[in-house]
């Protein structure tokens, strides 16, 4: 399968890692829209939110405590989180992936877009 994040979940792609377990790895999206832009995936390979089974739901557990934990290591005093489902949604890349934006010095800062 040519799947870029499977690719990069294996170590077969390159990309800035700030943190990997068993399950997930969170790495610095290649074209930032927030000061702080990291994207957290599964190391499974699993299409989006729309591809979701009920087995699935400590994946999304998994993806969402990983980003608090290292949205508070990186000391984000606020932040979004967001997964774009399908293209009329925005999502682009077919792996399951979210957004963790935030490091803006206030709410005036911060773009609504991602
Ligand atoms: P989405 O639009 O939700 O599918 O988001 C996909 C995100 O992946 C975009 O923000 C891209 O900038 C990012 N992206 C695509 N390829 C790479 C890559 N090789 N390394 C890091 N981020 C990537
Ligand atoms: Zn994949």
């Amino acid at each position: 399968m040519d799947c870029i994040f499977c690719k990069i979940a294996k170590g077969e792609m390159s990309a800035e890692v700030v943190f990997e377990d068993g399950d997930v790895k969170v790495f610095t999206d290649i074209h930032p829209k927030a000061p702080v832009h990291l994207l957290v995936i599964p190391k499974r390979h699993i299409e989006s939110i729309a591809h979701l089974e009920a087995n699935h739901n400590d994946v999304i557990a998994k993806l969402i405590y990983t980003a608090k934990h290292i949205a508070a290591e990186k000391k984000l005093k606020g932040y979004k989180l967001v997964f774009n489902v399908g293209r009329e949604g925005g999502q682009v890349v077919d792996h399951l992936h979210l957004h963790l934006l935030g490091g803006w010095q206030s709410g005036a800062e911060r773009s609504s877009q991602v």
